[in-house]
């Protein structure tokens, strides 16, 4: 039998954010992960954008750095003129590209720096209720099973997360419209642009897109994400980009060095993401934003919220469902508006032609991103294709 404050279940980026600042905070605290090597195997993309690193007290690190990047391109089906995000127009969603196994690792560190144990190859297996409340889970540490007993416990497990389930919140089953098949190639040999990340929409990716993301001279990440709903068997995904890369002559010559596949959650913030002593952070809460399948930002700081909160409860001694409510206020309060407006912008986007994505994308690559507002995109596509008026207007 184990006695903690605080347990985090996950060592991803939401769990070793939360074991991190819970331990500063002076909770006594142990963070625990299935896989025996933290960050790997690599199941990412791995672009980050910069702007939350301030509030996340991360500095960014040459160790996990692999490129950074002056801006994003966004190109239409036609591949012609892209919407150009540079880092002056975007300010700090373009980033970097990183070693996520590097980051993770880095991670984890800070939260083993700031006091927490961590334990690596063990899972959570079964959750330990007392009280009418989350009291801890049983856990294969070594070999045994362990008994780990905590005032509080996060659950930063990932999309798959099944420790809420198990936990009772059953709420968080998805539309399939929601979840999108990832397939990515780490490419060696390829004519990538160092200074940029692109993103290739259309049919190219049904209600997805392509994405290119740099790491150094020659060599890239070249993924697809798929809405599922889209997808006529499980081989689809890997077809739709061995087709774009066979039509780009500057891919079609690389070589693969790794191959990753993986689900997204696309979706809403859940409602309901805590129980009286439980709350779930990151891909488990689904942070993912719905535009751009991106979650390492907002499992982040969901960690550094959650472990606020679990301050807050341990000092008051209250673990009951209103302590937990705080979290889900916060975290509410800091993604659910950009969160809802993109999850309606992707149910939309999913559902235009190519031609229309066309027509979008020259308007769009017109505007200055600074003046990226209803009325400046209203009056551009009015002056340009004012046909399209009717077609985008709940978009807009
Ligand atoms: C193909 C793909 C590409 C992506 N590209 C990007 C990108 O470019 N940029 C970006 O920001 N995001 C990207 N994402 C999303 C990003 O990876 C996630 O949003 C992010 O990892 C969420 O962090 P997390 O800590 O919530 O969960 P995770 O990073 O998934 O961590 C969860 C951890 O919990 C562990 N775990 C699970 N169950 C248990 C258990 N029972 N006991 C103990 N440990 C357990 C897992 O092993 C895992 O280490 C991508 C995702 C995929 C699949």
């Amino acid at each position: 039998m184990q006695n903690y404050d605080v347990l985090v279940v996950g060592a991803g980026p939401g769990g070793s954010s939360a074991a991190r600042f819970a331990a500063r905070s002076g909770l006594k605290t142990l963070l625990i992960e299935k896989r025996p090597d933290i960050g790997s195997p690599v199941r990412c993309g791995e672009g980050l954008s910069k702007e939350w690193m301030k509030e996340g007290e991360i500095k960014p690190n040459q160790h996990w750095i692999s490129d950074e990047v002056k801006g994003a391109r966004i190109y239409g089906p036609s591949e012609k003129k892209p919407i150009m995000l540079t880092a002056e127009k975007a300010g700090n969603e373009v980033g970097f590209v990183v070693e996520r196994d590097k980051f993770d690792k880095e991670m984890a560190a800070l939260a083993a720096e700031a006091g927490s144990d961590i334990w690596v190859k063990s899972p959570a297996l079964q959750v330990i209720r007392e009280g009418g409340r989350i009291a801890g889970a049983r856990v294969r540490h070594n070999g045994n099973m362990e008994d780990v007993k905590a005032k509080i416990v996060i659950a930063a497990d990932g999309f798959e997360s099944e420790f809420g389930r198990w936990a009772g919140l059953k709420s968080i089953i998805l539309a399939k419209n929601d979840i999108i098949s990832c397939v990515e190639y780490r490419m060696k040999n390829v004519d990538s642009d160092v200074d940029f990340t692109d993103f290739y929409l259309g049919s190219c990716a049904p209600a997805g897109y392509i994405w290119v993301f740099p790491k150094g001279e020659k060599e890239a990440n070249v993924g697809i994400g798929v809405t599922i709903t889209q997808m006529k068997d499980r081989f689809d995904v890997r077809n739709y980009l061995d087709t774009w890369i066979r039509k780009h002559p500057g891919y079609a010559k690389g070589r693969t060095i790794q191959y990753i596949t993986g689900g997204v959650s696309v979706s809403k913030v859940k409602e309901k993401i805590t129980l009286p002593g439980l709350m779930l952070v990151g891909d488990a809460a689904r942070l993912i934003d719905p535009i751009t399948g991106g979650g390492i930002a907002n499992a982040y700081i969901s960690g550094k919220y959650a472990a606020s909160v679990a301050s807050q409860a341990i000092e008051a001694d209250d673990f009951s469902q209103e302590m937990m409510s705080r979290y889900e206020q916060m975290v509410k309060e800091k993604f659910q508006k950009k969160h809802l407006r993109n999850w309606i912008a992707k149910e939309k986007l999913g559902t235009l032609s190519d031609e229309t994505l066309d027509k979008l994308v020259d308007v769009l690559s017109d505007v200055k991103v600074n003046d990226i507002s209803v009325q400046a995109v209203l009056q551009a596509v009015q002056e340009k294709y004012p046909e399209m008026i009717s077609e985008l207007e709940d978009l807009i």
